[in-house]
């Protein structure tokens, strides 16, 4: 148990670096970067050796890959798979919206957000700006504020009685953060051409031609309960399994072909170029092994744990959860069935993760959604049918998901962790 707080350690650092999918994805490159992993470009031509590589697309999406000394038609793939994306308020194109001397900033709610929490928070910006340099080039820079520099203020409750009750909430009108009060006619980008000149100094910029900012909580994840038992931070939905994925494909057996994909757009339905509905994971895969016989036979003898956070059963809300799959915090990862398919596992995927976890000492629930009650989803049915590789969906219990903090297990991610490891480490997976 001694190895969980550095880990989550190393965990809180990263989520605290990765406000936006762009900074995940730059996170995750570094940590790729000094671990021998080489970064190949989606547009030079590749010869692939033995080895360690990763790429990325969109500077939002990423997969990792260690390529085995093994026939890869004979061991097949091990595959993880993760999102980037959390769901967030993002910067419109033209966001300035004003009220005397305030100024708003008109948003766009990314996702399925649970609005409620955004409330009364300290909130920063952060995100991927695209600018015309003094040599009329286009170049694109990650930007963060960092400290507080906007907030939702509530309305008061004397102002309206029926808050507590009766309050909903219009995305339109009630949400654009509050950023400044002064006099003027201060654009956004007038405020973003400031930053930008903070952080890229060496950089001559004409123009910016456009953004992909997020607004985020400026209290980082940290641990919380009276014995510590808890994560609360915001984004654990979905960076806690890219982190805990990406730790363990670190620890990969390199003589075995092993693959980390965390996607951009799962939380809007991950139809993109950068999507698991997208090509990029199906193009590094026909990069790696080309097509016809070899592939079928590598696909048939793959496998692919999808691991996206699991809804734990509230102690305020037990009644949301099926009596007898209510995963509970601290008590292991989950496996996800739907037979609806809204999950990827079947029978033999959900018994292999079992199995290995009974073997790592790892404990391990399930979750079955209430059978009058519909089901979320995640990226393993979408990687499942593009791809046809078996899949499974597991992820840590959390309460709280998309809120802009939300709350996991002291000890799941580290479970998780254990027996991905030894999922990549294992020479036999479902043959
Ligand atoms: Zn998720």
């Amino acid at each position: 148990m001694s190895k969980i707080d550095p880990f989550n350690d190393e965990l809180l650092a990263f989520l605290a670096a990765s406000p936006t999918p762009f900074h995940a994805v730059e996170s995750m490159s570094a940590l790729l970067r000094d671990n021998g992993f080489k970064q190949l470009n989606e547009d030079d031509s590749w010869t692939l050796s033995a080895g360690k590589y990763f790429v990325t697309r969109n500077g939002s999406a990423i997969v990792a890959f260690i390529n085995g000394s093994q026939d890869i038609e004979q061991t097949g793939i091990r595959m993880v798979g993760a999102h980037t994306d959390s769901p967030c308020l993002k910067v419109k194109p033209k966001p300035e919206k004003r009220m005397g001397d305030y100024l708003n900033l008109g948003v766009e709610v990314y996702g399925g957000v649970l609005l409620n929490p955004w409330f009364d928070r300290d909130l920063s910006i952060a995100g991927r700006v695209t600018v015309e340099t003094a040599e009329e080039q286009l170049t694109s820079r990650l930007i963060n504020f960092k400290r507080a520099v906007a907030t939702i203020p509530s309305l008061a409750i004397h102002l309206d009685r029926e808050a507590n009750t009766n309050r909903t909430i219009n995305s339109q009108t009630d949400i654009p953060p509050l950023i400044m009060k002064g006099k003027g006619d201060e654009t956004f980008s007038d405020i973003l051409m400031a930053q930008i000149g903070d952080e890229h100094p060496d950089l001559a910029v004409k123009k910016i031609h456009g953004w992909e900012l997020c607004f985020y909580d400026t209290q980082v994840a940290a641990t919380n309960g009276l014995n510590n038992e808890f994560i609360a931070g915001a984004r654990l939905d979905n960076l806690l399994s890219c982190f805990t994925g990406l730790k363990a494909l670190i620890n990969a057996d390199e003589t075995l072909t092993s693959m980390l994909v965390c996607n951009d757009h799962e939380e809007v339905g991950s139809a993109s170029a950068e999507g698991a509905e997208g090509p990029f994971l199906a193009s590094i895969i026909d990069r790696l092994i080309g097509g016809g016989e070899k592939r079928h036979r590598t696909i048939a003898r793959s496998l692919m744990i999808s691991a996206d956070n699991a809804h734990g059963i509230h102690p305020n809300y037990s009644d949301r959860h099926d009596p007898n799959h209510g995963p509970l915090l601290n008590e292991g990862p989950v496996i996800k069935i739907n037979a609806n398919q809204r999950y990827a596992t079947n029978s033999e995927t959900s018994s292999y993760f079992s199995y290995l976890c009974a073997k790592h000492d790892v404990p391990c629930q399930s979750f079955v959604v209430r059978t009058d009650m519909g089901c979320g989803s995640t990226i393993g049915p979408i990687t499942a049918k593009e791809l046809g590789v078996k899949t499974l969906d597991v992820g840590v219990p959390t309460f709280g998901m998309h809120s802009i903090r939300e709350l996991a297990g002291r000890n799941d991610a580290f479970h998780l962790y254990t027996v991905l490891t030894a999922f990549y480490q294992d020479p036999k997976i479902l043959q």
